[in-house]
């Protein structure tokens, strides 16, 4: 398996830019976002799980040695620590801002006497599921996007992504755009091409699993097929946030010198907060920081957008490949 494997530069678009502009800025090309917002915000949230079983409990208590994951074990049914939709909007919300959810639809077969297997065949949800259904639907509504979070195995099959994009479109009753694969796996180009020739227009797994930073230094979308297909490279990621800093304000301070260099370029930052980060016993102070970065690109005039915005915005701009 290989992630983001990077045999060439890819080239990148980026939206037409004035040339007095450019002769301004000397050398350095500007994009030019809608309403001329000084640079772009995605928001994204890959749904992996919705509910805890005892058995998760258990196994991060074993990884962790946090006794919350005991106590959450006695508070089944009365609790629901990872059906976080609602807080989720209500942040957006009041922010005046939407973003786009990849919903999981996971069929990998698991082995119950290998453990290893356990997080990547077990604890996922029934698409079809209807509280899964109505959530959906009420986010497409209220002008979220939707998109398929393929499965553990789909980066390298075009029949299960094909088939994962029609199942969420029977739900959805409407076209799927994009594309976040699970575990970030990604086979540079065939992931890419098998998401194309099934029919989704970008894609936006191209990013780091251990670290928060763009990577290959894109701070822009790119056509990695030369083509209409679009990548939205993602920069922060909730996991590896945490994991590299020893404090809020230092996770704070990473995030922040990240919309600081998506600001000077004119440039796209792309953050992923899995649904479960917005519990807030479980990982404190997390959601919070989720909202820092909103309003702090707000603040700095950034254009908040879901990724099929994105992609439409970017459609628009026109033959720009490559220079
Ligand atoms: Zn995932």
């Amino acid at each position: 398996m290989r992630v983001g494997v990077n045999e060439s530069p890819l080239p990148e678009i980026r939206p037409r830019e004035s040339s007095s502009e450019r002769r301004r800025e000397g050398h350095e090309e500007r994009p030019q976002w809608p309403s001329g917002k000084r640079f772009a915000l995605c928001l994204t949230h890959d749904v992996d799980r919705v509910d805890k079983r005892w058995w998760q409990c258990a196994y991060y208590f074993l990884k962790r040695r946090d006794l919350y994951q005991v106590r959450s074990l006695f508070t089944k049914g009365r609790e629901r620590p990872y059906w976080n939709f609602e807080d989720i909007m209500d942040i957006e919300r009041r922010n005046g801002v939407r973003s786009t959810f990849f919903f999981l639809n996971e069929t990998k077969k698991g082995n119950l006497l290998k453990p290893s297997t356990y997080p990547l065949a077990f604890g996922y949800y029934d698409i079809h599921d209807p509280r899964i259904v109505e959530v959906i639907r009420a986010l497409d509504s209220g002008g979220w996007e939707i998109g398929v979070h393929g499965s553990y195995d789909s980066y390298l099959s075009g029949t299960l992504l094909a088939t994962e994009k029609a199942v969420l479109e029977r739900v959805l009753g409407k076209a799927v755009l994009g594309v976040r694969q699970h575990h970030l796996n990604l086979s540079v180009p065939r992931t890419w091409e098998l998401q194309k020739e099934v029919g989704f227009k970008y894609d936006s797994t191209f990013g780091y699993r251990d670290r928060v930073d763009f990577r290959d230094d894109k701070y822009h979308p790119f056509r990695p097929l030369n083509d209409g297909f679009l990548e939205l490279p993602m920069a922060i990621m909730d996991g590896p946030l945490f994991q590299t800093s020893g404090s809020s304000e230092e996770a704070w301070g990473r995030c922040k010198g990240l919309i600081e260099q998506a600001e000077s370029r004119g440039g796209l930052l792309t953050v992923l907060w899995h649904n479960n980060r917005f519990n807030d016993k479980e990982f404190p102070g997390q959601a919070a920081i989720y909202e820092r970065i909103i309003r702090a690109c707000l603040d700095r005039g950034a254009w908040v957008a879901t990724g099929d915005k994105i992609y439409r915005w970017c459609r628009a701009c026109g033959p720009t490949v490559g220079r």
